[in-house]
């Protein structure tokens, strides 16, 4: 008998497990007509804001749009040293350089694959000898795990640097109890679908307790809209949510506080078969993981990635190169050791993931996995 196909991450199981509701959120958004900013913008954002802790929520139109608007509310721009690591995805880096700023890049922990605070130090050196004035960091909560942000944190606020936290991964996450939104200055979020809280097209949001930078934000969101759309009082983007999307993310985010649990017996099972095999994710004390990726690392990548590919598994190198590699950012200042930022592309594998994934289908990898060692 044919064995069943394995997903990589499965949006068809969410979508039976919600029925009907998704396409009559849908149909009331169609009935109402309120396509841009209609109510389910509004309802949603108040139940991420009770979800987070955050008090203030500002949905925006993808994670991508989110880090940008956050860098464009604290005036970045050319001549401003931005820190971010060199291991993840091109938008955290691409924001800054955007706005005409430069990012430095820092490297990464080889077990959490998180930022490395012990690299801030030299990073500032860096950009301070390149004639650049150090601005903010832009921490990344890679894979679903929360960055180190007691430290970061506290680093910022020795050096008067900016934080806007990328939970582009991670939403739904905690530290010490608290939730990713609430967890530093700003944090900047995406509901691209394949995030662990996705919708069905692009979206994001920003998650703040100031109520200035929340007020700014809204308004970058909307051309720098003042008092009303007309008075432009900032430089700002069209940046906002649809309302279609905001109606779907209502429905995912009623389950999703399940999914966060099943998604975390997932990896739980994975860590028990993988044990011994390969390196599997380290989750720091005090924090959880939503698990965006379940990446382990091996020496022997390459022969996994064939043994699950001749055998029907997908499976994802996130991330092939480190961004200071990259051909666009290869002439952007760096801080002093990148090493582990270029060890991890050749070490990495990231296997299929979702709260879906039956513990039999698990078996089936980490035998192939076992087999191909
Ligand atoms: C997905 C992602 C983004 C960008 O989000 P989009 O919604 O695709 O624009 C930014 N940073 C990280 C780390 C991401 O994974």
């Amino acid at each position: 008998m044919a064995q069943q196909p394995i997903a990589f991450i499965d949006l068809k199981a969410q979508q039976r497990r919600l029925g009907d509701r998704i396409p009559r959120a849908i149909q009331r958004v169609l009935d109402h007509g309120q396509f841009i900013m209609g109510p389910e913008v509004r309802e949603l954002e108040e139940k991420l804001s009770e979800f987070s802790g955050a008090g203030h929520v500002i949905t925006c139109a993808s994670g991508t749009d989110a880090l940008l608007m956050a860098l464009m509310a604290h005036g970045t721009g050319p001549g401003d040293a931005v820190f971010v690591p060199s291991f993840t995805f091109v938008a955290t880096a691409e924001a800054v350089a955007l706005l005409g700023a430069t990012p430095v890049f820092v490297d990464v922990e080889a077990d959490s694959f998180l930022l490395d605070v012990t690299r801030l130090d030299a990073a500032l050196a860096t950009a301070t000898r390149s004639g650049l004035n150090p601005r903010g960091i832009i921490p990344v909560d890679l894979f679903g795990q929360p960055a180190d942000y007691m430290e970061i944190n506290r680093f910022a606020g020795q050096h008067g640097l900016f934080v806007i936290g990328d939970g582009a991964q991670s939403f739904g996450a905690e530290l010490d109890g608290n939730r990713v939104g609430a967890l530093t200055q700003v944090t900047a979020t995406s509901f691209f679908p394949a995030k662990p809280l996705g919708c069905y097209g692009d979206g994001g949001a920003l998650f703040t307790d100031d109520d200035e930078l929340a007020g700014k934000l809204r308004s970058l969101r909307v051309h720098g809209k003042g008092t009303d759309k007309y008075d432009n009082v900032n430089i700002g983007i069209n940046g906002r949510l649809d309302t279609i999307q905001a109606a779907i993310l209502l429905e995912k985010l009623s389950i999703f506080e399940k999914e966060i649990a099943l998604r975390d017996q997932v990896a739980k099972r994975y860590a028990t078969l993988l044990e011994n095999l390969v390196d599997v994710p380290v989750i720091r004390q005090g924090r959880t993981s939503v698990w965006a990726q379940y990446t382990i690392t091996t020496d022997h990548r390459d022969t996994v990635v064939q043994e699950l590919k001749r055998q029907g598994i997908p499976s994802a190198v996130y991330y092939p190169a480190p961004l200071h590699r990259q051909t666009a950012y290869e002439g952007y200042p760096r801080a002093p050791d990148l090493t582990i930022s270029e060890c991890l592309p050749a070490r990495v594998l990231s296997l299929p993931m979702h709260p879906y994934l039956e513990e039999e289908a698990q078996s089936r990898i980490c035998d192939i996995i076992r087999q191909a060692l």
